[in-house]
């Protein structure tokens, strides 16, 4: 079977077990503060589990794009030293959310594996939990014997809790699990060490393929297990693992999913795949990773400097960096690859191919950028090995190390490598420490606490956010949070009016109402679907009855600000073209910011006609056609714009300005008119090929042309002028007139006492002559030069200049010697000023023959020319 058959015929045989099969979220996820990548098929479904949100179907079925590079589940360094870890992979997956539990998952999964796939169970083990006495609960009994229905029992095997305890988090559903094992060694092999004796060792084939994960308890934040009410089904087989088994490979990477890249990476670079270790992992590396970035930067994700995007950036860099090391290469490379990515994965998914100019570009800028700091890094290893090897040591220090690592993304391995060429080595204690103590920084400042929730409601919210600012409402539930020792409240309503962050709009801010108490409501966020309103303050009376009530001035701005984005969205494709599409976006009161991609930088010319368009927009007042519960079919013949990696479901909502047809969540003005005024107030690059606008509308607009109007008008009564343009020209010609005089004049004044300094210059009975002078009026150092050079000219050999003066109550000592002398007398003018300095309680130095000292002490000008002449024994 080739690997897409694979995968159909997987989702098939859950179809016909009823059932439904659905689509694979983003593998970016948005609006979620506790989750930045898709790690696990469950990511989607989590707030069903939590039972905020009702299943479609009680059986779902479907293939989940996930990435494993931070957090919870990171991969990273496992992956192309290993042929089975990736970042990127597939994971097939069946659910049931309160429906069929152990017996029928059990027998599917072996169903499925044995009967449909034909995989011979001699050759697979399954894990059961053994218990956990510290939880009080005993063996996982139930499912051990289903599992005896096909299994004998040597190939069911016991597990701990590290490996068959699945918890979602801290707190919240879990429950036991069971893996099942492959064995795809030789017949050899087998007979030598039996498989048993290799699950979950770490062996190259002898891998997990899927975990089947029965969620029964809900754990309480006192770390105790109740019962779950509905009880839920969760698996997840690893697709490329199980391709690779039925293609009969030893590896993920010699199966269909990954040769053509190797084959790619081996006409780029040279090297030819199972050359050498070395090489091997460098190319599975590159060939692991561009799937990786390429799909983050379809769905949206960047790489950047921050969050999402940095971790996107480390994976780009670490593909690039086992390039540059292990394969040669020096130059961009890894966007030479997308083709052959496309040419696989293109028709499966077609948003690579719809952006494969902007991800080549995002991808080759990367790499420019970062092996110009690879090199960076190089200089700079190569200074402190020189200055190691100097002070005769054999180690670099940890500390230095770890700055190569953090600052120029140098791993260790690559410190060492080039250390180990120049026969030193790194001080690991140190590094490891430094490592330490960077991780523990980044733990502290994640550590959530989160409390149990306090039910006083059943029900789920009802959001009127789109309708109203206000509405009477009760508290479901609420609980305490503490992150870096600041406590708040979250706040579950039944209804509600205030706009939970998403999309790009920030949530509202207001406040909770009745007779007794006023909460002020700071934020409202959205977690598992579910707006969430944070409090400093938890209200005396939970129980009570609210009004909710919207910050309407705070709210209105924000929706003036999500409507002149969707107007300058339509304007920017009717202006710059229709390649541009929204690749990020941020709504608050204040003002908004769109990113979009577009190659070049917008001109001063397309940026007015853009203003101008959205204003001409704003005055014909269109009103908002608001299109609710839209099958997303009929969305998109409406031409609606969607953003590549958002999730929609089956029915959408429409906004609609005249030809501004977008899909949005948004809150919106209810005519364009409420905008008032559009302005553009910045227009910048944030990667290649993504343009970044910012403007203000309404008020702030209005005040940004105050305050415009206010400085010209300063401006003009500065220079006593109305016509401020004429009268800065004159300005401006008059300053470089002046400017001309006074050269001319300073010109003068050196000539006349450079006259005088000579004719005061004293010559020894040796010919030497001595050129002092101590300065009363300030002069500036550049000056000083000037005339110690002019005079070098006038005496050129046998000379020595030693000047004092100063400068804004600073002290100088300037010190010429002509060449001669130089050589003669063996004289160096930078340490006679450096000595010499010490009297004006300063320092500096400089050449043999010219140099100058700074210090703080004019009192001393005198006694330092002084020194200057007695060092040199004249
Ligand atoms: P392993 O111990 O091999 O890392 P896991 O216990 O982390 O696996 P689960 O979290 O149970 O795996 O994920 C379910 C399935 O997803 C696994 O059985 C495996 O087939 C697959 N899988 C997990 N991590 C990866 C990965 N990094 N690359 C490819 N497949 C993976
Ligand atoms: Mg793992």
């Amino acid at each position: 079977m080739t690997a897409k058959e694979i995968r159909e015929s997987f989702l098939k045989f859950f179809e016909s077990q009823q059932h439904l099969i659905v689509p694979s979220a983003p593998m970016v996820v948005k609006d979620d503060p506790t989750l930045m990548f898709t790690n696990a098929g469950m990511n989607q479904f989590k707030d069903i589990i939590l039972g905020n949100r009702e299943p479609k179907s009680r059986r779902v079925t479907d293939t989940q794009k996930c990435l494993r590079v931070s957090g919870k589940h990171n991969d990273l360094e496992e992956v192309g030293h290993d042929t089975y870890h990736h970042t990127m992979f597939e994971m097939l997956g069946n659910w049931s959310f309160g429906d069929y539990f152990k017996k029928e998952a059990i027998t599917w999964a072996y169903q499925y594996l044995v009967e449909v796939l034909k995989i011979d169970p001699k050759n697979l083990y399954v894990t059961v939990f053994e218990g956990s006495e510290e939880d009080g609960l005993e063996r996982d009994n139930e499912a051990a014997q289903y599992w005896a229905q096909f299994f004998p029992q040597d190939h069911i095997i016991n597990g701990n809790k590290h490996d068959n305890f699945w918890e979602m988090g801290d707190t919240g559903p879990c429950g036991p699990c069971s893996e099942i094992h492959i064995d795809s060694r030789s017949e050899e092999e087998r007979k030598l060490t039996p498989g048993a004796a290799l699950v979950n060792k770490d062996h190259p084939e002898v891998i997990e393929i899927w975990n089947i994960v029965f969620m029964q308890y809900n754990r309480k934040a006192d770390g105790t297990l109740e019962p779950l009410p509905q009880k839920v089904i969760d698996t997840g087989m690893g697709f490329e693992r199980l391709v690779r088994i039925l293609n009969g490979k030893q590896s993920n990477y010699d199966t269909d999913i990954f040769q053509p890249l190797l084959k790619s990476i081996g006409e780029l670079s040279g090297f030819k795949y199972g050359q050498s270790e070395k090489t091997d992992i460098a190319m599975r590396v590159i060939a692991d990773h561009i799937r990786a970035i390429a799909f983050s930067i379809a769905d949206g994700q960047l790489p950047g400097n921050a969050k999402a995007g940095y971790v996107i950036r480390r994976i780009l860099r670490r593909a690039v960096r086992y390039g540059y090391t292990f394969l040669n290469f020096q130059e961009p490379f890894l966007y030479k690859l997308l083709p052959a990515l496309i040419q696989e994965m293109g028709e499966a998914y077609p948003e690579l191919v719809a952006q494969k100019v902007l991800i080549g570009k995002v991808i080759k800028e990367e790499e420019e950028a970062f092996l110009r700091t690879l090199s960076t890094g190089i200089n700079l290893l190569d200074n402190i090995i020189a200055a190691a090897k100097k002070e005769g040591s054999t180690q670099i220090a940890g500390k230095q190390a770890f700055t190569l690592f953090d600052t120029y993304g140098f791993p260790l391995d690559l410190t060492e490598l080039i250390c180990h060429e120049n026969g030193l080595s790194v001080e690991l204690e140190e590094f490891n420490a430094e490592m330490q103590k960077q991780k523990e920084r980044a733990r502290n400042a994640a550590v959530i606490e989160t409390g149990d929730w306090q039910y006083l409601n059943n029900g789920e919210t009802e959001s009127c956010a789109w309708d109203k600012t206000e509405c009477s409402c009760r508290i479901l539930r609420y609980r305490k949070v503490e992150q870096k020792k600041k406590v708040f409240y979250e706040i579950v309503l039944d209804h509600t009016p205030f706009y939970a962050e998403m999309g790009g709009q920030v949530g509202d801010q207001g406040q909770l109402v009745n007779q007794n108490e006023t909460v002020e409501i700071f934020d409202v966020k959205r977690e598992n679907n579910m707006p969430i309103h944070l409090t400093t303050k938890l209200p005396e009376n939970p129980n009570a009855e609210w009004t909710a009530k919207v910050n309407v001035e705070k709210r209105h701005a924000s929706e003036a600000n999500h409507t002149a984005t969707h107007l300058l969205d339509q304007a920017l494709r009717e202006v710059l073209g229709t390649h541009v599409e929204q690749k990020g976006s941020l709504v608050t009161p204040d003002s908004l910011r769109f990113d979009f991609s577009h190659f070049q930088k917008v001109t001063a010319e397309e940026i007015r006609q853009v203003e101008k368009l959205v204003n001409r927009r704003i005055r014909e007042n269109i009103p908002l056609q608001d299109h609710r519960d839209v099958p997303i079919d009929e969305a998109k013949k409406l031409g609606a714009l969607a953003l590549f990696g958002e999730k929609y479901g089956d029915k959408v909502r429409v906004v609609q300005f005249g030809n501004s047809i977008e899909l949005c969540g948004g809150c919106h003005a209810k005519y364009t008119g409420q905008i008032g005024l559009f302005r553009i107030v910045s227009e910048s690059s944030v990667a290649a090929g993504i343009r970044r606008i910012e403007a203000i509308t309404g008020s702030a607009a209005e005040e940004s042309m105050y305050y415009m109007q206010d400085v010209l008008t300063q401006i003009s009564e500065m220079m006593q002028s109305k016509n401020i343009q004429e009268a800065i020209k004159k300005t401006i010609e008059e300053n470089a007139h002046l400017q001309k005089q006074v050269e001319e004049a300073t010109q003068e004044r050196l000539a006349k006492m450079r006259e005088e300094i000579v004719k005061k210059s004293v010559t020894t009975p040796e010919g030497i002559h001595i050129v002092k002078q101590v300065f009363v009026q300030d002069i500036p150092a550049q000056f000083v030069k000037d005339l110690a050079f002019q005079i070098a000219n006038i005496l050129p050999d046998n000379t020595l200049c030693a000047f004092g003066s100063k400068f804004d109550d600073k002290p100088l000592i300037t010190v010429m010697i002509s060449k001669d002398l130089v050589e003669s007398r063996k004289l160096h003018a930078g340490n006679l000023v450096r000595e010499a300095a010490k009297l004006i309680q300063g320092g500096g130095g400089g050449a043999p023959h010219f140099a100058t000292a700074g210090g703080k002490d004019t009192t001393g000008i005198d006694a330092a020319v002084e020194k200057v002449l007695e060092l040199a024994g004249l």
